[in-house]
């Protein structure tokens, strides 16, 4: 394991966990929707491509291969699977994984 890399990921995510917080705090729902998408998928792609660039230093095709697929899937996931909800503004992730919330479990409001 390289290290720096490593160290480099954990700060990574965190500057983005961070900034996560700090763009989507106090948002109206409208905002969150709007941007929810884009920003997730910016997202997903930074932290699955560093952990894909992780495996792919050891060397193992196989691995990387795997764990590129994996990466893409859960770009997909945060991307097109979570739902914003337009009354409180909750994030809903899929709790199957595959099939969309249909309500909020906050509020209750049905999500689109
Ligand atoms: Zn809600």
């Amino acid at each position: 394991m390289n290290e720096t890399l490593f160290i480099a990921y954990f700060v990574i995510w965190f500057a983005l966990a961070i900034g996560n917080f700090l763009l989507f705090r106090g948002k109206d729902p409208a905002f969150r929707k709007r941007w929810h998408r884009p920003v997730a998928v910016v997202n997903s792609l930074i932290i699955g491509g560093m952990i894909v660039l992780m495996v792919a230093l050891m060397g193992d095709w196989r691995a990387t291969a795997i764990f590129a697929a994996a990466a893409l899937f859960f770009v997909w996931l945060a991307a097109f699977r979570t739902r914003v909800c337009p009354g409180c503004g909750k994030f809903a992730q899929p709790r199957n994984l595959i099939t969309p919330e249909k309500f909020c479990s906050k509020c209750g409001t049905a999500l689109e």
